[in-house]
């Protein structure tokens, strides 16, 4: 329990609308989108202005009180379900500022609680894009994709988050305000401490303030449904246009599972009896959007596809892509337990990682939906399940061990872009050495000597 006095400090330093303490609130932020047990925090602050941020920070750093930053929740690795019942969560979502689009010089200066697709359609409203384009954008914010390093739709072509930032301020966890990067394109004065704060999770400071790159969108582009018999010949696709080294913006992989599940909730007419669909676009100039598109359509001919389509207008492409979009929300509607993965592998193993998570789901007698972002190498395998069938949920964990096995032995990863929070904290050392985790808890322990910010998160202190 929070004293009371530490409320009034609170309720002093950001008003009464902006401190939550009742048993109701406090249950709102117990949780995340991680299938992980829920934690109530003590209270829940909501600064509005970056003063008011930095002295939420020192003061619950005076107090030894653990602090918790959040965004908009949609994180799927635990990493704002609070480390204890004495955290205080810091909610950012009142920090929602665009403080400068600059057109000249290609960057714009944004406060951390700004929604990822408001800040898109600001920057597309001055003929600029900002590629970044997480499932979540609709709610989620660009402190919260900073943190965890998220992907995208668009990853392949443009990149994720950490390709974006080109400077941060932060508060480290006395409640200092710690000043990285700048806004010009080349900055070396110092450590690169704002590349140590992406993917950091809200271990390692608080990020209050950042500024993120800006590119011309491109001129042209062309989106291509591609239909499969098979999910086999898909992923043999995938890698068939890695290979012929085109680089489309967008390579997206539904599987059957995906597709019908989809289909009968959105009614978007997808091709039901495919065993998996790839969505593509690619973009540029006009004469290399005509020619990538070829090369592509020869590779999906190659690999068996049964049919290509063309969407017949914006409003068409749309629907498709909101359709992969929808894939998560829809399969975690299926079953009470939506297991989301994201392991991921160099992208000519696509196809030796697609047929171990089938063989996986038939060993372990488990239902799996994949859908993701297969030109990255980044596939989502969705367990649906229900976590009170005890029988069931320990296939589903047998089946997701094995899963991670495979990945890092076909040279890959634990997570491509939903981070490591507590969700899968125990399989890091699996990936990297017992070296990697003593020096990032030693680098924890020197900055945060307390242990007070996301202690469990990632390594934990
Ligand atoms: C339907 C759905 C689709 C998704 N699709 C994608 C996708 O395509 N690609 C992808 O990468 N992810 C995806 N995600 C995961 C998630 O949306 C991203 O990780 C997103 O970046 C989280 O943003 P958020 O604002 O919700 O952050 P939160 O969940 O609130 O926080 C995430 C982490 O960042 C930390 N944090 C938040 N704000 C700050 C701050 N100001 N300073 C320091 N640390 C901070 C938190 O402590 C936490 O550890 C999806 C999630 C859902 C539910």
């Amino acid at each position: 329990m929070t004293s009371q006095a530490l409320i009034q400090d609170f309720e002093a330093m950001l008003g009464k609308e902006n401190v939550f303490s009742s048993e109701a609130d406090l249950q709102s932020y117990s949780y995340d989108s991680a299938v992980l047990n829920p934690v109530v925090p003590s209270l829940v602050v909501r600064p509005v202005t970056t003063e008011q941020l930095g002295k939420c920070v020192a003061k619950l750093y005076e107090n030894g009180i653990p602090m918790t930053v959040r965004g908009a929740g949609t994180n799927l690795s635990g990493g704002t379900i609070p480390d204890k019942s004495e955290t205080v969560v810091i909610l950012t979502n009142g920090l929602k500022k665009i403080l400068e689009i600059n057109v000249a010089d290609l960057y714009a200066v944004v406060e951390p609680g700004v929604v990822t697709a408001d800040f898109a359609a600001a920057v597309a409203k001055k003929n600029l894009f900002y590629p970044p384009d997480p499932g979540s954008q609709a709610v989620s914010t660009i402190g919260g994709n900073i943190a965890e390093n998220a992907g995208g739709l668009r990853g392949l072509k443009y990149g994720v988050t950490k390709d974006y930032v080109m400077g941060v301020e932060f508060f480290d966890a006395t409640g200092a305000l710690v000043k990285s990067g700048s806004r010009t394109v080349k900055c070396v004065t110092g450590y690169n401490l704002a590349g140590m704060l992406v993917q950091s999770e809200g271990t390692l400071g608080i990020i209050s303030q950042a500024v993120l790159k800006l590119v011309p969108p491109p001129a042209a582009s062309k989106a291509l449904m591609a239909v499969f018999a098979d999910v086999q010949h898909a992923a043999e696709a995938v890698a068939g246009i890695i290979a012929a080294h085109v680089v489309p913006c967008t390579l997206e992989l539904l599987d059957n599972n995906t597709i019908v599940r989809v289909d009968d909730f959105t009614k978007t007419g997808l091709p039901r009896e495919a065993g998996a669909i790839l969505l593509i676009e690619v973009d540029g100039h006009p004469a290399q959007v005509a020619d990538d598109a070829a090369a592509v359509e020869k590779v999906l001919k190659a690999n068996h596809a049964t049919d290509v389509k063309v969407p017949k207008d914006a409003d068409e492409k749309f629907k498709l892509w909101e359709a992969r979009r929808m894939a998560l929300p829809v399969l975690a509607r299926c079953r009470p337990t939506t297991v989301l993965e994201d392991a991921t592998v160099p992208r000519s193993q696509i196809p030796t990682m697609m047929k171990a998570i089938n063989d996986l789901a038939r060993k372990y007698r488990v239902e799996v939906g994949t859908f993701g972002h297969a030109g990255d190498g980044n596939l989502h395998p969705t367990f649906l399940c229900d976590k009170r069938d005890a029988d069931e949920f320990k296939r589903v964990e047998e089946a997701i061990d094995e899963m991670f096995d495979i990945a890092i032995k076909l040279q890959g990863t634990l997570s491509g872009e939903h981070g490591i929070g507590t969700a899968k904290a125990r399989w890091m050392e699996k990936e990297t050495s017992r070296g990697t985790i003593l020096f990032s808890q030693r680098m924890r322990r020197a900055l945060d000597p307390k242990g007070l910010l996301n202690a469990s998160k990632i390594v934990g202190i």
